[in-house]
């Protein structure tokens, strides 16, 4: 990586940020602004618009018009997928300077940044663009002298909610394939991490999308996001993020015009190691990796140890090593395997569940502290926490931290059993030689995703979505579809 690039672009000044309604750059209808402050060092890093219900309202609106008028949705689908193309190719030609912008807004370590933020948000584009122009329609085994016809109909204006850890990666998730499927778009990003949104939308323009297919309405959840999740305008509403916003969007679908909802939640992913794991070296770095990248700020993160007792104690040493070796701090440098906490107020969060974890008696066998106080930047050291019991809240709560909750087990039916015991089901992973046992876990494990002998890394092939209180609906892969075209038959009499 271009270390001396990244330090210019780390100096250099982020001008105010401005809203993307109808193809033009808006302020607040009132003016008004938030601070934008970086979490590696607690300054100002810019000021962006502090939106209003009014500026969600003329970005519906705008959308509506742009869906209605058919500038997107009546193009035809390789003549939009060459704009999704060619907006991925300006993303990519961007990449560095994306990614250290979003570093210096949100905080994650630029290795990962730069692969999971960029350069992810390309392959989704370009994945979801080059699938359009190959979905057909069905035509129905009908009896004869009828014809019945199988149309996808985009389902209109989507709005998408996203949250702070992945911005673009997770934006890319919903505007890939709204957009590909001739959706248009309100987005709302979160209050701690807009500013790259905001920097591709304009690329998106750059590269050939009509004004208005795709907005962005920057500030407040509970005023943007609500005023998208009440409005009678938007068709479909795509979120990521935590389980009480998801209440709040599906209460206001049914107080206004029943516009479906697809949730992304959070998660209390187990990560279950036998005794018989292939190698308990590698499984100890990858669990690590698994809970402690970004800071633990990752939905999917296995932030549920769950170890075989036989070899608790030896295991959690080489874990404990393991996360020790992790370099947390500055974000920007390559080096950092883990970087800032996202917010003073997200680690708060994380402390006061170590806290209450420290006090009923749980061993905090590393981490547990703020670290780096004297950056004025947010970062926490790797924790983790053994003795947990299954109705611990740290065991059962999503803490979106670096902090890894251990818990032994004896047999396999017990494994499950903690597996299962949470309300999530978002992602797990089993580590053990033993095929069949591997696959038995992976019938029964309620999960979205299970890995078997590794952690994360599932590509853009394969869906990502939660049951129980982890969501539903699925981003990634050609499901993705699904949210974003309507099944339409015409029934003809031949
Ligand atoms: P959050 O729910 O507070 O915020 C997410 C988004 O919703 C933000 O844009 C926010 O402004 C908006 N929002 C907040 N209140 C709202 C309201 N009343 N109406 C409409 N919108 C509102 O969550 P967060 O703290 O930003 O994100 C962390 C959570 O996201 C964690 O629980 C994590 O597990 C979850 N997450 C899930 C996935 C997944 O794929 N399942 C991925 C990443 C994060």
């Amino acid at each position: 990586m271009d270390t001396s690039r990244i330090d210019t672009l780390r100096a250099a000044p982020v001008p105010p940020a401005a809203h993307l309604i109808d193809g033009a750059h808006r302020p607040a209808s009132d003016g008004a602004v938030m601070e934008v402050i970086s979490p590696l060092d607690g300054t100002l890093l810019t000021t962006m618009p502090r939106g209003t219900a009014q500026d969600a309202e003329a970005a519906i609106a705008a959308a509506r018009r742009a869906f209605d008028d058919g500038r997107w949705s009546d193009l035809a689908p390789a003549a939009r997928k060459a704009i999704l193309l060619k907006w991925a190719d300006l993303i990519e030609a961007q990449a560095l300077e994306i990614a250290v912008l979003g570093v210096r807004d949100n905080g994650t370590e630029i290795g990962m940044a730069l692969k999971a933020e960029p350069l992810s948000a390309v392959a989704t584009i370009r994945y979801y663009a080059e699938a359009i122009d190959k979905l057909y329609g069905e035509i129905a085994p009908t009896a004869p002298g009828t014809l019945g016809l199988v149309h996808r109909a985009p389902v209109g204006v989507v709005g998408a909610i996203v949250p702070w850890n992945f911005p673009l990666m997770i934006g890319a998730w919903k505007l890939g394939p709204a957009l590909a499927a001739g959706c248009t778009v309100v987005l709302k990003p979160a209050e701690t991490a807009s500013l790259t949104l905001l920097r591709i939308a304009d690329l998106a323009l750059e590269a050939g999308m009509p004004p208005g297919v795709l907005n962005v309405v920057t500030g407040e959840g509970g005023v943007v996001g609500a005023a998208i999740a009440e409005s009678p305008q938007v068709d479909a509403l795509v979120f990521t993020g935590s389980g009480a916003t998801g209440r709040r969007l599906l209460e206001a679908s049914a107080r206004s015009n029943l516009k479906r909802v697809y949730l992304e939640l959070g998660g209390k992913s187990p990560n279950i190691v036998f005794a018989d794991a292939p190698d308990l070296d590698e499984a100890a770095k990858v669990s690590a990796m698994g809970i402690f990248r970004n800071s633990g700020q990752v939905c999917v993160a296995g932030s549920r140890l769950l170890v075989d007792r036989a070899i608790h104690d030896v295991f959690v040493e080489k874990l404990a090593r393991a996360a020790e070796a992790m370099k947390v701090g500055d974000p920007l440098d390559p080096s950092t395997a883990s970087g800032a906490v996202n917010s003073e107020r997200q680690l708060a969060q994380n402390l006061a569940f170590v806290e209450e974890a420290r006090a009923q008696g749980r061993t905090i066998v590393t981490g547990g502290h703020r670290i780096l106080e004297e950056t004025g930047g947010t970062y926490m050291a790797p924790t983790v926490v053994t003795g947990v019991a299954p109705t611990d809240r740290l065991a059962q709560e999503e803490v979106f931290g670096p902090v890894l909750a251990v818990l032994p087990f004896d047999t396999e039916k017990e494994a499950i059993a903690l597996a299962n015991g949470t309300d999530f089901g978002l992602a797990a992973a089993v580590w053990t030689a033993d095929l069949s046992r591997a696959h038995r876990m992976v019938r029964r494990i309620r999960a979205g995703v299970v890995h078997v002998n590794t952690y994360g890394g599932a590509d853009m092939t394969v869906p990502l979505g939660g049951v129980g209180q982890s969501g539903n609906g699925h981003d990634k892969s050609l499901h993705a579809f699904d949210k974003y075209l309507d099944l339409k038959t015409a029934w003809i009499k031949l």
